[in-house]
């Protein structure tokens, strides 16, 4: 029942509690943290808190069971609007912000716009809320349109963005909302969600898919599927040799990437997913740099250690490897040529891993 169903996330749920219970509670709020460490299932649970039927608002404790609790978590209830990508598409449609119609697969799907929602007289709660999902997909209209609802919005509605990085958001959309970090979740944790989702049975293998996963829900349940491991130790065994043979990991970067049937989008997540396990690794050869303890799973400590005895560079090195990495995701987003983009970075990162400590210009 209620909040104990949210793991790891306590000190977010305590600053609502106090801000519920002292009846002060902002309008608009920016939630960021990684991908799949459960900030959509937060939001849900506080709309709960505020919808629920059981207890009041101030006490902010969700029952989950009666109906306002439930159509939360269906997407059914009339307060609460959502807004997410729609499949196959790079970025939010304005339609889903101010209104409009959409085609999609041919047909044309009419949006009211949450910008209008929001407006409008609650049904059954006490307020509206509105979620919006890949806050990182926005484009300039959409997020124009949205910071005038932001700048003015309707009494006690409540406007709470999810995304991944401040990086991607601009400055005007920041200031206008209360931050609230989220953290990548220990790996009992994730364990114990995988078990609680019966997404396996079995504890021994929901830990190895937690370690794995560097805290999120969603990268374990895309393991589970045995190929993205085998692709996962094979990259990983090619990272280790990467200064000897950097053509072997950016073709079978490509090879998984470029692939025909994949989309733009699906094609960009394929290679952040990529570039999520090379980050993973060079993360472990930074603590083994620095004396500490590893923390991943076997595999990654293995080849952190290969790494680590051939490493000719220092901490720094390591660094400028790990943001030349996470600046490929970035430059992805921008419509880069895929085969350009993975050979640059491999090609950095072969440079910068040999010549130790040695940045280049971006
Ligand atoms: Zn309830």
């Amino acid at each position: 029942m209620g909040w104990h169903e949210v793991l790891g996330h306590g000190a977010q749920i305590d600053r609502f509690r106090r801000n519920l219970k002292s009846g002060r509670l902002a309008s608009a709020f920016l939630f960021i943290g990684p991908e799949g460490i459960g900030k959509q299932f937060f939001a849900r649970k506080l709309t709960q808190a505020l919808f629920c039927e059981e207890h009041s608002e101030y006490e902010c404790e969700p029952c989950s069971h009666c109906p306002s609790c439930q159509q939360v978590m269906t997407g059914t209830h009339p307060d609460l609007h959502f807004v997410e990508l729609l499949a196959g598409t790079a970025e939010i449609r304005t339609a889903q912000i101010v209104g409009g119609a959409v085609k999609i697969n041919d047909k044309e799907e009419n949006f009211p716009g949450v910008c209008y929602e929001v407006n409008l007289k609650p049904i059954s709660a006490k307020r509206k809320v509105v979620i919006i999902n890949d806050a990182d997909s926005l484009n300039d209209t959409s997020t124009a349109n949205l910071l005038k609802t932001l700048e003015e919005p309707p009494p006690g509605a409540v406007i709470i963005l999810l995304g991944t990085s401040l990086s991607q958001q601009l400055d005007t959309i920041i200031s206008r909302c209360q931050v609230i970090s989220f953290n990548s979740l220990l790996p009992e944790h994730v364990q114990q969600i995988l078990l609680q989702q019966r997404v396996v049975n079995d504890s021994n293998q929901a830990l190895e898919l937690a370690m794995i996963s560097n805290g999120s829900v969603e990268l374990a349940r895309r393991y589970l599927d045995s190929e993205l491991l085998e692709t996962r130790s094979e990259l990983l065994n090619l990272l280790a040799t990467l200064p000897q043979h950097p053509e072997k990991l950016s073709a079978m970067i490509l090879k998984l990437v470029d692939v025909k049937s994949l989309s733009r989008p699906e094609k960009m997540e394929q290679l952040e997913f990529l570039t999520s396990i090379v980050v993973s690794c060079l993360h472990q050869v930074l603590l083994q740099l620095s004396g500490q303890s590893p923390t991943g799973d076997p595999l990654l400590q293995e080849i952190g250690r290969r790494i680590v005895d051939d490493w000719s560079g220092d901490v720094e090195t390591c660094l400028a490897c790990i943001d030349r990495t996470l600046e490929t995701s970035f430059h992805a987003r921008a419509n880069a040529n895929v085969k350009t983009l993975i050979d640059a970075w491999v090609d950095d990162l072969s440079q910068i891993w040999i010549h130790g400590g040695f940045k280049l210009p971006t």
